[in-house]
């Protein structure tokens, strides 16, 4: 009978695919009568499954009859729900093995929603590009602490084996998550903290909202709608959850890199300025609210006009912006945000004021480079006043700016170009401090009160590789980020795993791979790699985009470089992910990225208790100026010593090492000026460092259609992001080799109970650790000279033995 209900329920559900109308459903009321409660758990089970694309079966015979106990108490607490695992949930279960049938079974999933699938221990994840209810709360018990190949395939799968990493060795890991624009890195680090919010039983429910209001606080300030994603991010992100010893979570930490600040001065067509400026602008004119921060209430402003015309009434009568409003000042609220949030909002509508700030040339006798503000225009007062400092001061601080020579000070004029940089500028410090501010205050509401040394599992969400018609600096550095985690993944898949098989002599048969690490050189060498090379124009103050670009082109003699003759100040990249034909224009300013000393003498004027710290200096951590520690090699970071341990990768490369100061590009100091390309580089290591701490866990996000559908899966395109991510070579190595190298004495010391008495205190010798093995009976693993080699199924095996002992 209930398979009859559910049948109707499913034929229903594909013709109005609702969840709500389902539970007024006359067979769920009729069979159930009273119950409702049971017909409502029936049909939501159904509309998950059908989600999922798992098997339902409504059979409760079968769930009688099934006597394994883990499954048998899901089956009856869910009464009618069997997940079913699948052979090809893992492609190194596959007999043949080829790119066809790799895309054969991805597309077959994906046809039955089944979005995810392993290599190994790695997880690939399709966009399903619609609103799945696999994440639900019931899906959440399922995948705790169970044996992986129990479940088909899933994020939360992925969480879990951290988390219990975490917990079962008292190590801290790392979840990177990569994939292009669009595949789904960002949705898929929610799921992420989800379950770890989950699995970290925070008993503080305040904590727990706290840290599930982090990721949608932040990516309102640093996501935007891009030609490729709407919510794409426009920063990195790492985040760090941190747990006590025994695994409950106590607090949260975020590092954020590289946002893209020219954002907020101007788009690419088609495209927006961060999410919060909309947000805020609806949000205040629903409020009644735009008079107070002194926003235009006919125009919206020239920072958020939509280029396309449709302007005012496409912000504002926005259901979403006005909602998202409304949600982010709860987070700010849930987080913990005390009023410094009025001048968070005061600070975000200066900066669209301050866009708003037009000059013309004034041209008298004696001067023809002088600017004024235009008569007309009160948006200099009007931000002033927001920013409370001085309107003239702020008029001069953009039409004038103070020289100093031979200890003489000089006041020069700007001309109309200037002071309109000078505005922009102006506009991109404020939001690029505000938007650190945030981020640190966050930390800092999010730090653990304990005074307990806990572990943590961090979370790598970047912007993904991105190819658009134009390419400027911004994607040139995303594309370098994207090439340093494949530079990571490659080497801790592949090199540093085949080198040990020839240290220690085992043999296993090696695995050829795509090494990107020529172009990371190309990159990031010193002092000939491109970034080195377009400093160095920086600095050249008669330097323009062509000299730039001819001086790449006389020093990178690379077969990944060329110069196409048909587009003056272009010149190309074949980056792993594809070839990139980036436009030099602009490159300088970017990376020059300077904001005159007179702006933040004037800002440091101001009254207001926030600007005063964004523009206090030096700007310590909570700002961005840091010292860094750790040497710094291009392409990797190499670590102190206690840090490298067996299943760490360590780089080394002494001749491209350093020690240096990393400070904000902004920061005019008397020391040589920094530019966005060396803080970059500085930030990408400060990156890696934190990352190969932890012990490594990897998401690759696959985009299935450029065009955002739902069920569409194009061959071509999930063909080349399997090539160029390495998934065939992956699914390769995973099957052939050993993943997990543990030397005897920390193979002993993990997992003696499981062959010998708490007491006995074995020796950590080779002998004791086959004992182990034997034991356990693992099959298919060998020794080295030094180390256990393991397939990556053995260590949930052993720790599933030991959390059952
Ligand atoms: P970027 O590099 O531009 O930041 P991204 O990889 O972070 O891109 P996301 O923003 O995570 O991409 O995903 C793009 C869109 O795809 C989301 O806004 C959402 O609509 C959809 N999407 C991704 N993953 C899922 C999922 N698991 N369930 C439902 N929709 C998803
Ligand atoms: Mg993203």
């Amino acid at each position: 009978f209930s398979h009859f209900i559910a049948q109707c329920l499913i034929k229903d559900f594909e013709t109005r695919p609702s969840v709500t109308h389902l539970l007024e459903h006359p067979f769920i009321k009729q069979a159930h009568g009273k119950e409702m409660a049971l017909g409502q758990q029936l049909s939501t089970l159904i509309c998950e499954q059908q989600d999922l694309g798992c098997k339902l079966k409504t059979n409760m015979a079968r769930s009688r009859r099934s006597n394994s106990s883990h499954r048998h108490e899901r089956i009856n607490t869910r009464k009618t729900l069997i997940i079913e695992t699948s052979p090809d949930d893992d492609l190194v279960n596959l007999e043949f093995l080829d790119e066809e049938t790799i895309i054969k079974h991805l597309s077959k999933r994906y046809d039955e929603l089944q979005i995810y699938t392993y290599v190994g221990d790695i997880l690939i994840a399709l966009n399903p590009f619609q609103t799945l209810s696999i994440y639900s709360p019931q899906f959440s018990k399922l995948y705790h602490g169970v044996k992986r190949a129990d479940n088909p395939p899933h994020i939360f799968a992925t969480a879990d084996a951290a988390y219990q990493g975490m917990v079962t060795f008292c190590k801290d890991q790392c979840i990177i998550i990569s994939g292009e624009s669009g595949a789904g890195k960002t949705e898929s680090a929610h799921l992420i903290v989800q379950h770890l919010t989950f699995l970290g039983k925070a008993n503080n429910r305040t904590l727990r909202e706290k840290i599930l209001q982090v990721n949608p606080l932040v990516e309102a300030f640093g996501n935007a709608c891009t030609a490729i994603n709407d919510n794409s991010s426009r920063f990195g992100k790492y985040l760090e959850m941190k747990f006590t010893p025994t695994g409950a979570v106590m607090g949260a930490k975020i590092s954020e890199y590289l946002l893209e600040k020219s954002r907020v001065i101007k788009q690419a067509t088609g495209e927006k300025n961060f999410h919060i400026f909309y947000y805020i602008y609806a949000g205040l004119y629903h409020q009644e609210k735009l008079k107070k921060y002194r926003l235009p209430d006919k125009k919206p402003p020239r920072y958020i006009e939509n280029q396309h015309g449709k302007v005012m009434q496409d912000i504002v009568s926005s259901k979403l912006y006005k909602e998202q409003f409304d949600a982010i000042q709860d987070c700010f609220r849930i987080i913990g945000f005390t009023d410094e949030v009025n001048s968070v909002y005061r600070i975000l509508c200066a900066i669209l004021n301050t866009g708003n700030i037009e000059f013309t040339a004034i041209t008298s006798q004696h001067q023809t480079d002088k600017s004024e503000v235009i008569d007309s225009n009160i948006p200099t007062s009007f931000s002033a006043a927001l920013l409370c400092i001085g309107p003239e001061e702020l008029t001069e601080a953009l039409t004038s700016h103070c020289v100093v020579t031979r200890g003489e000070t000089i006041i020069r004029t700007n001309t109309v170009d200037k002071a309109t940089d000078v505005r922009d500028a102006m506009s991109k410090a404020l939001y690029g401090r505000l938007f650190s501010w945030i981020v640190n205050r966050i930390n800092a509401l999010l730090q653990p009160d304990m005074n307990i040394c806990g572990m943590n599992v961090g979370i790598l969400d970047i912007f993904g590789f991105e190819n658009f018609k134009k390419n400027s600096f911004e994607q040139l550095c995303i594309n370098i980020a994207n090439e340093q985690i494949q530079f990571y993944f490659n080497q801790h898949i592949f090199a540093l795993e085949q080198m040990e098989y020839q240290s220690e002599g085992v043999d296993a048969s090696l695995v050829e791979y795509e090494d990107n690490r020529p172009i990371l050189d190309m990159f990031l060498q010193k002092p000939m790699g491109l970034l080195s090379l377009l400093d160095e124009e920086s600095r050249f103050p008669q330097a323009t985009d062509q000299t730039l670009v001819d001086k790449f082109e006389d020093n990178l003699r690379y077969k990944y470089f060329w110069r196409p003759k048909r587009f003056e100040l272009c010149f190309g990249i074949q980056h792993y992910a594809g070839k990139v034909l980036y436009n030099v224009n602009g490159f300088l300013e970017k990376n020059r990225d300077t904001l005159p000393a007179d702006i933040v003498v004037v800002l440091r004027t101001s009254e207001n208790k926030l600007l005063q710290q964004l523009f206090s200096s030096p700007l310590t951590k909570t700002g961005r100026c840091q010292r860094l520690v750790i040497k710094v090699v291009y392409g990797a970071a190499t670590l102190p010593r206690q840090h490298s341990t067996s299943n760490n990768v360590l780089y080394s490369c002494p001749s491209h090492c350093e020690e240096g100061m990393m400070r904000h590009p902004e920061e005019t100091t008397n020391m040589r000026r920094q530019t966005v390309a060396s803080y970059f580089r500085y930030s990408l290591m400060d990156l890696l460092s934190k990352m190969v701490v932890g012990q490594p866990h990897f998401v690759r996000c696959i985009k299935p259609n450029d065009d955002r559908q739902a069920l569409r899966f194009f061959k071509e395109r999930v063909m080349v992001q399997l090539r160029y991510t390495g998934i065939l070579e992956t699914v390769n190595i995973r099957r052939q080799g050993y993943s997990h190298r543990i030397l005897f004495e920390e193979f002993v010391n993990r997992y003696y109970y499981l062959a010998f008495r708490a007491h006995q205190m074995p020796d950590s010798s080779k002998e004791n650790a086959v004992a182990i093995l034997e034991r356990a009976k693992l099959e298919n693993w060998v020794l080295g000279k030094t180390k256990v080699f393991l397939k990556y199924y053995h260590v949930e095996q052993l720790n599933l033995l030991l959390r059952e002992l």
